[in-house]
C-alpha cells in the first residue's frame, strides 16, 4: 500500500503487479471540479486498486469519499454534499478492443499506458455530482 495518490502511473506495470493506492487529493487540486463547486475547500479520500479480476481482465477499482460544496436548487443555500463513489473500471488497451466490448461493458481506454489518477477521480466525481442538488432539509441526501 503506498501512501498518497500519484498524478500519473503506468498502467500494464500497476496491474502486473496489483498496485494499491490510498490518500487524499485536495478538492482544490481539481480545478474542473472545483468550477462546478462552491468552494475548494476540503479533500476527497481515494483508495485504488489496479488488478486483474479473477477471470484475468485488467482492472481499476476503489473509493472515492469526500463533502463537496453544493447549491441546493430548492432554497438555493449552500450545502456539503456527501460524494460516495465506488469504481470499477475495465481497462482496456488499444480502440480496437474498446469497440469489441462496448456493448457488455464499459470499457475505459488506457492512452500510452498512462493511467491519470488525479484526473479520472476528477471525472468520475464531475459525473456522480446531481444535476439539481438538493440539501438534506429539501429532501436530498
Ligand atoms: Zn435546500
Amino acid at each position: 500500500m503506498k501512501d498518497g495518490i500519484p498524478l500519473r502511473v503506468k498502467a500494464s506495470v500497476s496491474v502486473s503487479r496489483g498496485s494499491l493506492w490510498h490518500g487524499a487529493i485536495p478538492v482544490a487540486k481539481l480545478p474542473r471540479l472545483v468550477a462546478v463547486l462552491t468552494d475548494g475547500e476540503g479533500e476527497l479520500q481515494v483508495d485504488l486498486a489496479a488488478e486483474r479480476d479473477s477471470a484475468g481482465v485488467p482492472r481499476l477499482r476503489g473509493k472515492v469519499a469526500g463533502e463537496l460544496g453544493l447549491t441546493c436548487q430548492s432554497c438555493m443555500a449552500d450545502f456539503r454534499w456527501p460524494l460516495r463513489i465506488g469504481l470499477d473500471l475495465r481497462l482496456v488497451f488499444s480502440e480496437a478492443e474498446e469497440r469489441r466490448l462496448l456493448h457488455e461493458c464499459e470499457p475505459f481506454l488506457v492512452e500510452e499506458d498512462t493511467l491519470h489518477l488525479h484526473d479520472l477521480v476528477e471525472e468520475e466525481a464531475l459525473l456522480a455530482i446531481p444535476i439539481a442538488p438538493r440539501c438534506a432539509a429539501c429532501g436530498g441526501e
